[in-house]
């Protein structure tokens, strides 16, 4: 474990060469200072979580300290926004500053937030404390719940004036992913004929993610199936845990399955089926129970822009698996979480009428598991939850059926239950608490209380109970935009 300073950084994004990134200054946010830093996050880069406490640590990443082995580039990428092709995106505001290599992989560090890049248009660079308080909790709910996900490393604040609808102060977050390479990187080398570095990226990709696939003769056959499946595995757990991205454009689209570039997304309270998170989604195309589909509509559009390389046939074939991977890795998700195993025929049968009731009366998905894990007090809870008492009895007496009592103590099977049904979750209000007391009162506890449950959020947390309440009546209300 080292110092900032001490990080062997290397650069093979850079080494791709000019076509694929522009090199960038980062301008310094003004007065920064540090909110939070994760420490899993620093020992997974191999840094000393006492770094976060050195004098130079925001200074580094604020650009105000030259560091000896930051390069800062923005990546060139384009992508479909909303179904629409968009010929030209790229980071207008994330700078890639170098790679760390060590025994768990390639770790991109990547700022958000530290100015203007030729890929900004109009826009200034900066991200807003509050978009950066809801990517930083997050990157850490998600690793909490084991689904992939970009990681932060810290969140920085400053006294820097970003003006959106209002004027805001801007902030800065760390990145941290296996890659930042994107479904709309190929889009762009492809949509532009730039073929040999759209090979030349495929084939980078594969060596530094999929290396599995390099030996073989159909290498980019392997690599397009790779991310077909980690995509249907990555919606399977979205919608098993309740979660909406709410801008699935494939050029937020991760090309090794991670969650990815967090905007306007939301965790659903009460079991919603077209939750739209994201108020500027007027048609609800990335509605909750839209992202499979649009998962799989993505990998299409990625497929297309393989098309100088990887023959419809054999895409079509992979696309084609798509729906039966989702479908089979769902179904296991949700036996896990109603706590019934081997008998997965039953599982619609089960969730069907339960899925109805609670959307008609409008019953806490997350509560309503978790009470359900518990033998003891759980049932007359999660009965508790909804308004028509014959028919959640009824739905009781079916689930008891589909999971003869006998075949695992109740102790046993309660654990395995809780360790699939979070407890804490990053729900739209507690994001916006955190977010009102640090921009009201300057007071960061909300985020590190938050922090604490939502990286162990199966664990009780006896202490943090608020944090598992029913959502305020005010929580309705809450509208998020892409602005950020
Ligand atoms: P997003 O919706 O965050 O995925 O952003 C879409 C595109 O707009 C990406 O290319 C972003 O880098 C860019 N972008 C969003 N906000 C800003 C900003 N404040 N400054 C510069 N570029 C931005
Ligand atoms: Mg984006």
């Amino acid at each position: 474990m080292g110092q900032l300073e001490d990080l062997q950084l290397s650069h093979s994004f850079l080494e791709l060469g000019n076509d694929f990134s522009s090199r960038v200054v980062p301008v310094p946010l003004r007065n920064a200072y540090l909110i939070h830093g994760n420490e899993h996050v620093a020992e997974t880069i191999g840094l000393d979580p006492e770094a976060f406490q050195h004098p130079t640590f925001v200074g580094c990443f604020n650009g105000e300290q030259a560091h000896p082995r930051f390069a800062p580039l923005s990546m060139v990428y384009s992508g479909h926004q909303f179904g629409s092709y968009v010929p030209q995106l790229g980071d207008g505001r994330a700078m890639l500053l170098g790679e760390v290599k060590n025994k768990a992989g390639h770790w991109d560090l990547v700022t958000k937030g530290a100015g203007p890049t030729p890929y900004s248009r109009f826009a200034d660079g900066r991200a807003v404390l509050r978009s950066s308080i809801r990517e930083y909790l997050c990157s850490a709910a998600m690793s909490g719940l084991g689904i992939p996900s970009s990681q932060a490393l810290c969140l920085i604040g400053s006294e820097e004036p970003v003006r959106r609808e209002s004027v805001e102060t801007g902030a800065l977050i760390v990145r941290v992913a296996q890659s930042h390479v994107r479904f709309g990187s190929f889009e762009y080398f492809s949509h532009t004929n730039q073929h040999e570095a759209l090979k030349a990226l495929i084939d980078y990709t594969i060596q530094r993610n999929f290396p599995e696939h390099q030996a073989s003769e159909q290498a980019i056959e392997g690599f397009f199936m790779s991310v077909v499946q980690r995509t249907a595995l990555l919606m399977a757990q979205w919608q098993a845990v309740g979660f909406t991205h709410g801008v699935m454009n494939t050029d937020n689209m991760s090309i090794i399955g991670d969650t990815f570039d967090y905007g306007p997304f939301g965790f659903m309270d009460s079991f919603l089926p077209h939750y739209i998170p994201n108020h500027s989604d007027h048609g609800g195309r990335y509605a909750f129970d839209q992202q499979p589909g649009i998962g799989l509509w993505n990998c299409r559009a990625l497929a297309y822009a393989l098309k100088p390389v990887l023959a419809d046939e054999a895409a079509n074939g992979i696309l084609n698996q798509f729906e039966s991977i989702y479908h089979e890795e769902y179904l296991r998700l949700m036996a896990r979480k109603l706590g019934i195993t081997g008998t997965e025929k039953s599982i619609p049968e089960l969730l069907n009428p339960l899925f109805s009731m609670m959307t008609v009366d409008e019953v806490d998905y997350h509560r309503f598991f978790r009470f359900l894990s518990d033998p003891q007090s759980g049932r007359a809870q999660a009965t508790a939850l909804f308004r028509n008492k014959s028919g959640i009895e009824a739905w009781f007496t079916l689930y008891d059926n589909a999971r003869p009592e006998a075949l695992c103590p109740a102790e046993e099977r309660s654990r395995d239950m809780k360790a699939v049904n979070p407890k804490y979750v990053l729900r739209s209000y507690l994001a916006e608490t955190a977010i009102r007391k640090a921009e009201d009162d300057h007071d960061h506890s909300v985020i590190s209380e938050l922090m604490t449950v939502l990286e162990s959020p199966f664990d009780e947390h006896p202490t943090f109970e608020r944090y598992a309440a029913e959502p305020p009546e005010w929580s309705r209300q809450i509208e998020l935009s892409c602005s950020s």
